[in-house]
C-alpha cells in the first residue's frame, strides 16, 4: 500500500480565522460557504445577550444568555475575548478554541473589530484575519433591509455603526470586497490555502526536510 502523501499529513498548528464585517457586507454567508465547503473548519460559537432572530438555533448559531449568565462567564475567565456590538454583549468561549488549537484543527471566528483586535494581541501567531467590504453604501443597506428579521430602528443602528466598522480596515491581515459572492468566497479559500502552508505554522516540515536531506538516491 502506498502511504499518504507528506503534504497531507505533515503535522500543522491550526488556522484561527477571524471573519469581520459590518453588518450586511455578506461575511456570515461566507462563513456558512466555508463551513460547508472546508471540512477542517469548526465554528467558535459565540455567546450573546442578544435575543435570537426567528432562523437562529441556540448552540448552533449562538448560545444565547442572560445578561446575568454572560457576566458571570466574562468574570469567571470562560471569555477569551468580548465586546457590546450594537448594544448586545458577545463573547468567545475559552475552550472550544483552546481545545482546536491543541488538536491542530482550523477554527473560524465570526466576530468584530474590537473582538478581533483582543485575539490578535492573544494569539499573534495563530490569528489571520480577513475584513469583509461592501461594494457601495447603499448595498450594504439593502441586504440589511433584505435580511428582514430585524426592526427599522435596529437595522438604522447597523448602519451608522457601519462606518466605524469599517474604519477598522487596516488592522486586518486582508481585505475582500464582496461585490460578487463566488468571487469573494473564492479569495477566503484562496487565503486560507496559503496560511495553511505557511512554514511558521508547520512544525513537522522539520523532521519532513531532515528526511529529505538525509535520503542517498541512487
Ligand atoms: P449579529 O447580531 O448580526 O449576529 O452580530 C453582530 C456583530 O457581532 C457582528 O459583527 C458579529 O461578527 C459580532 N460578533 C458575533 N459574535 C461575537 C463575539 O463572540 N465577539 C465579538 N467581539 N463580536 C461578535
Amino acid at each position: 500500500m502506498e502511504s499518504a502523501s507528506p503534504s497531507a499529513t505533515i503535522r500543522r498548528r491550526g488556522v484561527m480565522l477571524v471573519l469581520s464585517s459590518p453588518s450586511g457586507a455578506g461575511k456570515s454567508t461566507i462563513a456558512r460557504s466555508l463551513l460547508e465547503n472546508d471540512h477542517e473548519f469548526e465554528l467558535s460559537v459565540s455567546v450573546t445577550t442578544r435575543p435570537r432572530r426567528p432562523s437562529e438555533i441556540e448552540g448552533v448559531h449562538y448560545h444565547f444568555k442572560t445578561q446575568r449568565d454572560f457576566e458571570m462567564m466574562r468574570d469567571g475567565g470562560d471569555l477569551l475575548e468580548w465586546a457590546e456590538v450594537h448594544g448586545n454583549c458577545y463573547g468567545t468561549p475559552r475552550g472550544p478554541v483552546e481545545r482546536a488549537i491543541a488538536g491542530g484543527r482550523d477554527m473560524l471566528f465570526d466576530i468584530d473589530w474590537q473582538g478581533a483586535a483582543q485575539l490578535r494581541e492573544k494569539m499573534p501567531d495563530d490569528i489571520v484575519s480577513v475584513f469583509i467590504l461592501p461594494p457601495t453604501m447603499k448595498e450594504l443597506l439593502a441586504r440589511l433591509t433584505r435580511r428582514a428579521e430585524d426592526t427599522p430602528e435596529i437595522i438604522e443602528r447597523r448602519l451608522r455603526n457601519a462606518h466605524h466598522e469599517i474604519e477598522q480596515w487596516r488592522d486586518y491581515d486582508y481585505v475582500v470586497i464582496n461585490d460578487d459572492l463566488d468571487r469573494a468566497f473564492a479569495s477566503v479559500r484562496a487565503i486560507v490555502s496559503a496560511e495553511r502552508l505557511r512554514h511558521e505554522r508547520r512544525p513537522g516540515l522539520e523532521d519532513f526536510v531532515a528526511g529529505l536531506l538525509a535520503e542517498r538516491p541512487e
